[in-house]
């Protein structure tokens, strides 16, 4: 691999595992590339070596979301790409970055969110609750590489020794609390794969809801969310009416949560996510 200068290499003495610790993914999420800066400069690495990447470099030099498409589709395969996507900065830097995960069993990939009444949680699959457990979050949640194929996290998963991709969404971009979050989250999981000083018995948040994210409801024409709107997780009974897809109310076909519901100006778009408690 060629040395690039946003992905920092940190080697313990003792041979251990290989990890990544990602921010940045989404260009205007300050919350992650705070978060990998201190870590970068604060923690020592003792046993393995830890790739701390800036992904969407191109993005966050503009402070946007994205440039071409979302670089969290990007890690999927090619045929699963529109002919624009292939082409895209975004596609380019995943293919540069795959290289890092794959030899990864662990990747910790950090987010933040728009929307200021935003929840803090977690994406993973069952694999890796034994981590999740452990972070500082109140909501743990899985189901998201079938719904959302094409992730960081997608990808890690996917390797032959199933590493452990795991997505933190820290909350709001400018609550500071968030990037504590997320420094704290890198402490943990670096002591939990055994690769910094301090104690390995991190207690379980026996607070930690289980979501199951169980469809994406894309729209059929545009969308618009109730007024009043919902929290991100918000419970809602069967029925309840989520939004309009055009004239046609969109209710919740069972008890469950709804996560990131927005307003959608055209076809095709990723109007909300809904979920079932566990
Ligand atoms: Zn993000």
């Amino acid at each position: 691999m060629k040395s690039d200068p946003s992905i920092i290499v940190k080697k313990g003495r003792n041979p251990g595992k290989i990890v990544t610790i990602m921010g940045g993914v989404h260009g205007n999420e300050p919350c992650g590339v705070e978060a990998l800066r201190k870590a970068i400069e604060e923690i020592e690495i003792i046993n393995g070596k830890v790739y701390f990447i800036f992904a969407n470099l191109a993005a966050y030099a503009l402070g946007i979301r994205q440039t071409q498409m979302n670089l969290n589709r990007a890690f999927r395969h090619g045929n699963s790409l529109t002919g624009e996507e292939k082409t895209s900065y975004e596609r380019i830097r995943a293919l540069e970055l795959m290289p890092y995960l794959r030899k990864s069993v662990a990747l910790l990939d950090i987010h933040s969110s728009s929307n200021q009444r935003s929840t803090p949680f977690i994406i993973c699959e069952p694999h890796s609750f034994d981590v999740a457990k452990r972070l500082p979050f109140p909501i743990r949640s899985h189901g998201w590489d079938k719904i959302e194929p094409g992730g960081t996290d997608y990808y890690v998963n996917k390797n032959p020794f199933k590493g452990k991709g795991i997505c933190i969404e820290c909350g709001y971009h400018l609550d500071p609390e968030a990037p504590k979050r997320a420094y704290e989250s890198i402490l943990i999981f670096l002591r939990l794969m055994n690769m910094v000083d301090g104690d390995k018995n991190i207690p379980i948040n026996s607070a930690q809801k289980q979501i199951d994210a169980s469809f994406i409801y894309h729209t059929k024409t545009d969308f618009s969310v109730v007024s009043g709107s919902f929290p991100d997780f918000g419970r809602i009974n069967e029925g309840t009416v989520i939004g309009y897809d055009g004239n046609r109310a969109i209710t919740a076909p069972f008890d469950g949560v709804v996560i990131f519901p927005q307003n959608c100006g055209g076809p095709g778009e990723e109007a909300f996510i809904f979920g079932r408690e566990e």
